[in-house]
């Protein structure tokens, strides 16, 4: 296995509650790189897949199986995308973009049609079958996640790829207590958020960064021209509300106070906890593509590319390539 091969981190965007990133996956890493086998069982499955985006070689099942062309400078296939490209600049443009047009025709509607539309916070009842609204009441605001939704942390993502290491929590939170120099706007945000607050929508932040540490992601995001950013007024942060790394208590208490118009995020559990509970990649993507789910998505559900790290990050051959939709070449070699 090449040396290249950085592990891509956890954040605390992720649910260490789901079954994505229990305490046992997060300590498979080192197995990863040590070598993989079935035996390792779905612990192994975000690490393999985030090696997959660094262009490793990893065994998979019986197979030993290059799944990723091999970068040629050694930086991971997710970070090159995300931090590096032209098409991730463009895809967080146009996320932007339709975020703008939605909220400020939401506004429009709401203030000249007197239509009330409904909040895009799910009601505590729901389920992603049945994905019932909290009614809109108060004034307008737009819940924005904050890792790779409005910052980019190109810094700590630079740290992982340059030393080949995996998450590790005492080094996210002095990360999360540095000066942010080392980090960006997401393309297109500082504008958003601009345009939203003149359309008079309140910008809130709901992140799993933690409380203790809020004072430094206020600087941060004010840095950024993100801001303003204010704990407990527009900055939701771990600890702020029960639930732990889950953002519902929080989007609840978020929604008590607002009418949340747009959810923003890069990760699933950005709009709905329900998308942690347990699914198999397969069951998670059938929910996103639901008939029930997908009317909302760019319509009050707006979602950043995030390729390096997250819940997206998982899924052994079966549940990415389905039976019926393998190819083998008939002009292979036979051996
Ligand atoms: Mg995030």
């Amino acid at each position: 296995m090449r040396r290249a091969c950085a592990a891509s981190s956890r954040h605390p965007g992720l649910d260490p509650g789901s079954r994505f990133f229990s305490t046992a996956e997060e300590e498979a890493g080192p197995r990863v790189k040590s070598g993989v086998t079935r035996g390792v069982g779905r612990a192994l499955t975000v690490g393999t897949a985030a090696f997959a985006l660094s262009g490793c070689v990893v065994a998979v099942g019986n197979q030993s199986a290059p799944v990723a062309p091999a970068t040629v400078s050694g930086v991971p296939a997710g970070m090159q995308y995300l931090y590096g490209s032209g098409e991730a600049a463009a895809a967080s443009r146009q996320t932007y973009s339709a975020l703008v047009r939605y909220v400020q025709q939401y506004q429009r509607d709401r203030t000249t049609l007197r239509r009330m539309p409904l909040q895009a916070v799910l009601a505590p009842n729901a389920t992603l079958a049945m994905p019932t609204q909290l009614a809109c009441t108060g004034k307008s605001a737009v819940v924005f996640d904050v890792d790779e939704t409005v910052l980019l942390n190109t810094g700590y993502e630079y740290s992982d790829a340059r030393g080949g290491l995996t998450y590790d929590a005492a080094r996210w939170e002095r990360w999360e207590r540095s000066d942010g120099r080392a980090t960006r706007p997401v393309p297109g945000a500082v504008e958003g958020l601009a345009a939203l607050r003149a359309a008079g929508v309140t910008v809130v932040f709901n992140s799993n960064r933690n409380a203790a540490t809020a004072s430094y992601t206020e600087a941060v995001l004010n840095r950024a021209g993100l801001g303003p950013a204010r704990h407990g007024e527009t900055l939701f942060l771990k600890g702020d509300a029960p639930g732990g790394s889950g953002k519902d208590a929080r989007r609840a208490l978020i929604a008590s106070r607002y009418c949340v118009v747009a959810l923003v995020g890069d990760q699933l559990g950005d709009f709905s906890d329900l998308f942690n509970a347990g699914l198999k990649p397969a069951e998670r993507r059938a929910a996103a593509d639901s008939p029930a789910i997908v009317p909302l998505w760019g319509n009050g559900w707006f979602l950043l590319p995030n390729p390096v790290y997250g819940t997206a990050l998982a899924g052994d051959f079966d549940d990415v390539f389905p039976n019926d939709l393998r190819w083998s070449d008939p002009g292979a070699r036979k051996e």
